[in-house]
């Protein structure tokens, strides 16, 4: 009998520890069979030793451990990322899909729930979840948005609407004037004032309803903001349609992070939530463009230290730092000298590789270890102290 294991031990096996991983997937109820009764928390956590007051939940859109490594490996200063004290890893696969994309990844942060591809916080069933920055809004915490994509593109999308496809901006739009957001940083202008499917004009709605609304036509996000006062929620549109790259002279990400918690903080005292996405760094893979990838990292890194300078000195901040997928399957290889470094891709899409999560603040020791991606929404939740949601059972 041969003392080495058969190749194909490995693959049978994988397949069916996958199968149990679905049979938990349905939202809200992540027991081991769908006979048992829903379940709101799906973890023991231990009680955590303090409660986060704010969460700023930042995502690197396409940012695997090749990505955090290049960026590392080709800048000389270190990056604020090696400042976290925990780091964890999530798995990210989709309701039925092993490789997830943008919407079902950002509605397992938002909703907790494991969605079909394209789901904008929806869950498999095509029902709308209810979001964490809903029940923020709800609970009177101060809630924003920023993300270098259009605002209304998957992931920051995930957080404020309930559609069934990704692709209906227009649709997506609209939430954010029924939802009473206090700030809002990203491109995508045209689905708020040039419609196609309608003629309403959701920059006028928006100020009608107290907001201050400014764009890249009439200056800079810090020319905006100078004129800001807490009074009022914010918008700020840096385009008609998606953001150019850092490459291309984009600048607005970390004087986003850095205008974002202090805005918020004043909006409420009950505390706040704030994703913030550094949406790029999945196109620069989706495109094998190593330089830009790199590019991208940096510019959300910067962003990551802004947001930390605030946590620090207020120390109820959490902040999570993660991703939704890895993008592009990114090798880090041996270049021209044995010093340099080539980066390399194996495909366009993204991939089924586990990604990180680094974590600061109270709180911030519940993100170690290796767990689902839906996982941080229960985490969340739970330190921000949310009151349980009527489960599916009560409703009827
Ligand atoms: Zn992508």
């Amino acid at each position: 009998m041969s003392i080495f294991r058969p190749a194909y031990g490995h693959f049978s096996f994988r397949p069916f520890f996958i199968g149990l991983l679905f049979l938990g997937a349905a939202c809200n109820k992540p027991s081991q069979t769908t006979s048992s009764p829903p379940v709101m928390q799906p973890l023991s956590l231990t009680p955590p030793a303090r409660l986060a007051k704010n969460i700023v939940l930042m995502i690197g859109d396409g940012m695997g451990l090749s990505q955090v490594s290049a960026a590392m490996y080709l800048y000389p200063e270190p990056l604020q990322l090696e400042k976290f004290p925990v780091a964890g890893l999530i798995q990210t696969h989709s309701a039925k899909n092993l490789i997830t994309d943008s919407a079902a990844g950002a509605t397992a942060f938002s909703c907790g729930c494991k969605t079909y591809n394209g789901a904008i916080g929806m869950n498999a069933d095509k029902k709308p979840c209810p979001t964490l920055l809903e029940q923020a809004e709800a609970l009177g915490l101060a809630t924003g948005l920023v993300a270098t994509s259009s605002i209304t593109h998957a992931t920051p999308a995930a957080f404020i609407a309930h559609a069934r496809d990704r692709a209906s901006m227009e649709e997506i739009a609209t939430f954010f004037v029924i939802t009473d957001l206090d700030l809002a940083i990203g491109g995508g202008m045209k689905y708020f004032s040039r419609r196609k499917n309608d003629q309403r004009d959701l920059i006028a709605e928006l100020r009608a309803k107290g907001c201050v609304v400014s764009d890249f036509t009439t200056g800079t996000l810090e020319q905006s903001i100078l004129t800001l006062t807490p009074r009022q929620p914010f918008f700020w549109f840096s385009s008609e349609d998606e953001p150019e790259s850092v490459e291309a002279g984009r600048t607005y990400l970390p004087v986003a992070a850095r205008m974002a918690p202090t805005f918020l903080a004043q909006r409420s005292d009950k505390g706040f939530f704030l994703m913030i996405e550094g949406s790029q760094i999945d196109w620069a893979c989706h495109a094998n463009n190593g330089d830009r990838a790199v590019r991208e990292m940096l510019d959300f890194d910067q962003a990551i230290g802004e947001v930390l300078r605030f946590a620090e000195k207020d120390g109820n901040t959490l902040v999570i730092v993660t991703a939704d997928h890895e993008t592009g399957g990114m090798s880090l290889l041996r270049g021209e000298s044995k010093d340099s470094l080539k980066i390399k891709f194996t495909t366009d899409y993204h991939t089924a590789s586990l990604v990180p999560v680094f974590a600061y603040g109270p709180g911030a020791e519940q993100f170690g270890g290796l767990y689902d991606n839906t996982d941080i929404y229960f985490k969340m939740r739970k330190l921000l102290r949310f009151p349980e949601l009527p489960s599916e059972e009560d409703k009827k």
